[in-house]
C-alpha cells in the first residue's frame, strides 16, 4: 500500500498519537514519520534557544522510539508545504496526515498545506489531539465560544463527563521500501542558537510519561493528591513541571486525563485531581481563546486597552529581566527563568503583575521575553497569562487588583525558600526580612552578610507609589479622569 506522511508538529510521541494512529490504519503501517525544521518559528519572533533545544533532543528521543520499532524519523528544513510535496513525490505517498494546531500562524500555515496537498491530488487530513476540548466544542447554548473560564470549565467538565476519554491506539508500523533523503538531526549551534546557562529537563516520551507517573504516584508527597494546597508554593515541588512536553506533545493531555480521573477514584486524591484537572482546562480555554480572537497576539483581548499609555522605561525592564528590582520574589523568579527556561506558576503571576502595574512596562515586552526563555514558551497559554496579569485579558481578575511582590513573598514562601535557592546573595537574611531585605538596620545586614545596595539592590521603585500611578494609568486608558 502507499505510505502515508505523518508530520509531526507538537505531537512527538508515539504513544496516544490520533494522526498517527489513524495514519498507520489506513496505510497498513506504511508511515512515513516527518519533521519539518521551520525557519518561520525557530527564527522568527518567538524563537527561543532553550526551546529550540528542548525541540532538537525531543526529536532524538523521538526517532530512537521510532527506529526501536524498525522505522525512524525523516526531517527537512524549509517551507513546509513545498518539503511535502516533494516527500510525497519521492515516497509516492498517497497522503499527508496530522494533529491540528490552533494559534493563527498555524492556522494559516495548515490551511495552505491542505490546500496545496489536495490540489496536487493528495490526500490532506487532520485530526483533534492537542486539546481535549476543540475550539467550538466547549460553547455556550447559542454556540458561541466563551470568554470567561468558570462557565467554560463548567461546560467542559460536563463534556469529559458525558463522552469520556478515548486513547488513540500504539500504531504498528511496517517497512517502507523507499527512504527519502534526511537531514540528521541538527545541532543547536546549526540553527544559529546558543543556549547558555539554561539546564533543560529530559526530553521525550519516555521521561514524561516517567514524570506524570512519578507525580501521580500516591506515595509522592504532595504530588497530584497534595496539589491543590501546595500547588501555590514557588518553594515546594508542588506541581507536575510537565509543561514543556504537553507543549511539544511528548505527552498528550489524554494522557494526563486519564491518570487524573484515575486518580480520583480515591477520595483523598480527589480534590488533588481535580484541581490540577482545572489548570489542563485553562490551557484549553487559553487555546479557543487565542483561535477565535487572534488579535490578541498583538494587542489588548479589551481593545479599549491598546490605550494604556506605557512608560516602557529599558532601564527597569532590563533590571527585571536580570533579576535586580531589590524584591526578592520577583528577582527570585526571573533567575530560575533564567536558569531552568521555567518559571512557577505562583511566580509568573506576581512577575507579570510587577512589570506592568509596578514597572509600568507593555505587557507585551514582557510576553516576548517570556516566549524566549520558556521551554514551555506557548503563544496562547503565555499571551493568556500576561493579558490576566496585565488586566488587559478575558477575566474577571479587575485591573485594580495589582499584587504586592511582598506580602505575595511572605504568603506563599514565608521561610524563603524559594527566594533563598535563587538568590544565594540573601541565604543568612532572617525569614522576617527575607521579602524585603531593605528594612533591615545596618547591624542586622552585616549580621546576615548582605549589605542591600551592594550585594543585593535596594528596591527600584516603591511599590505603594508605583500602584497610586498604574491606577491612575487604567482608569485614563478606560476613559475615566484620572484622580491624580
Ligand atoms: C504570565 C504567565 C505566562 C505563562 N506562560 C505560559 C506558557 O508560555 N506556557 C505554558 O504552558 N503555560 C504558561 N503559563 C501557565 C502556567 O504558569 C504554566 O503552565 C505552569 O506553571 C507550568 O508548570 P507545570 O507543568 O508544573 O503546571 P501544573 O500546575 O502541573 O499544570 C499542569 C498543566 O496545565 C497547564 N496549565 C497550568 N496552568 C495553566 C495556565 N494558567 N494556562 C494555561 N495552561 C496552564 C500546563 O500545560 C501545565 O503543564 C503562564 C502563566 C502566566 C501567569
Amino acid at each position: 500500500m502507499a505510505p502515508i506522511i505523518h508530520w509531526f508538529r507538537r505531537d512527538l510521541r508515539l504513544a496516544d498519537n490520533t494522526a498517527l494512529a489513524a495514519a498507520a490504519r489506513d496505510s497498513g503501517g506504511a508511515v512515513l514519520p516527518v519533521f519539518i525544521l521551520d525557519d518561520a518559528l525557530l527564527c522568527g519572533r518567538h524563537a527561543s534557544p532553550p526551546r529550540a533545544a528542548f525541540l532538537l533532543a525531543s526529536l532524538g528521543s523521538l526517532d530512537a522510539d521510532l527506529r526501536a520499532l524498525g522505522s525512524r524519523l525523516l526531517v527537512r528544513r524549509g517551507e513546509p508545504l513545498r518539503e511535502l510535496l516533494s516527500l510525497a513525490r519521492e515516497s509516492q505517498a498517497q497522503g499527508v496526515y496530522w494533529n491540528r494546531d490552533y494559534t493563527p500562524y498555524a492556522v494559516r500555515r495548515d490551511g495552505a498545506a491542505e490546500a496545496g496537498l489536495r490540489s496536487a491530488g493528495l490526500r490532506a487530513q487532520s485530526f483533534k489531539d492537542a486539546v481535549a476540548f476543540e475550539m467550538l466544542e466547549v460553547a455556550t447554548q447559542q454556540g458561541r465560544p466563551y470568554a470567561i473560564y468558570t462557565p467554560y470549565a463548567r461546560r467542559w467538565r460536563q463534556l469529559l463527563a458525558e463522552r469520556g476519554l478515548m486513547l488513540a491506539p500504539a500504531p504498528s508500523l511496517a517497512p517502507l521500501e523507499r527512504w527519502p533523503a534526511s537531514l540528521p538531526i541538527p545541532a543547536l549551534e546549526d540553527l544559529g542558537l546558543a543556549l547558555g546557562a539554561t539546564a533543560l529537563p529530559p526530553a521525550g516520551e519516555a521521561a514524561a510519561i516517567s514524570r506524570l507517573r512519578a507525580f501521580a504516584d500516591p506515595r509522592r508527597e504532595p504530588g497530584m493528591a497534595g496539589y491543590a494546597p501546595a500547588r501555590d508554593l514557588p518553594g515546594v515541588d508542588g506541581t507536575s513541571r510537565l509543561s514543556p512536553h504537553l507543549r511539544l506533545g511528548s505527552l498528550s493531555p489524554r494522557q494526563c486525563l486519564a491518570t487524573a480521573l484515575s486518580l480520583r477514584e480515591a477520595e483523598a486524591a480527589r480534590a488533588g485531581a481535580d484541581a490540577w484537572v482545572g489548570e489542563l482546562i485553562w490551557r484549553d480555554f487559553y487555546a479557543q481563546v487565542l483561535f477565535h480572537h487572534p488579535h490578541a497576539l498583538r494587542g489588548a483581548f479589551r481593545r479599549e486597552l491598546d490605550a494604556l499609555a506605557w512608560e516602557n522605561d529599558e532601564g527597569l525592564f532590563r533590571a527585571w529581566q536580570e533579576g535586580r528590582t531589590g524584591y526578592p520574589l520577583v528577582d527570585a523568579a526571573m533567575r530560575q527563568l533564567r536558569q531552568e527556561g521555567w518559571m512557577h506558576n505562583r511566580a509568573r503571576m506576581v512577575v507579570a503583575s510587577f512589570l506592568t502595574k509596578d514597572l509600568l512596562v507593555d505587557w507585551r515586552w514582557g510576553e516576548r521575553h517570556f516566549m524566549r526563555l520558556l521551554v514551555d514558551g506557548d503563544p496562547a497559554a503565555n499571551n493568556g497569562g500576561w493579558q490576566w496579569a496585565a488586566g488587559t485579558g478575558t477575566d474577571a481578575q479587575p485591573y485594580f487588583r495589582i499584587f504586592n511582590p511582598a506580602s505575595q513573598g511572605q504568603r506563599f514562601d514565608p521561610q524563603g525558600a524559594y527566594v533563598r535557592r535563587y538568590l544565594p546573595e540573601l541565604a543568612n537574611v532572617p525569614d522576617r526580612h527575607i521579602h524585603a531585605p531593605h528594612l533591615m538596620a545596618l547591624a542586622e545586614q552585616l549580621r546576615a552578610d548582605v549589605q542591600v545596595g551592594r550585594d543585593y539592590p535596594a528596591p527600584i521603585v516603591d511599590h505603594g507609589a508605583q500602584r497610586v500611578r498604574a491606577l491612575a494609568l487604567y482608569r485614563v486608558a478606560r476613559g475615566r479622569p484620572s484622580n491624580l
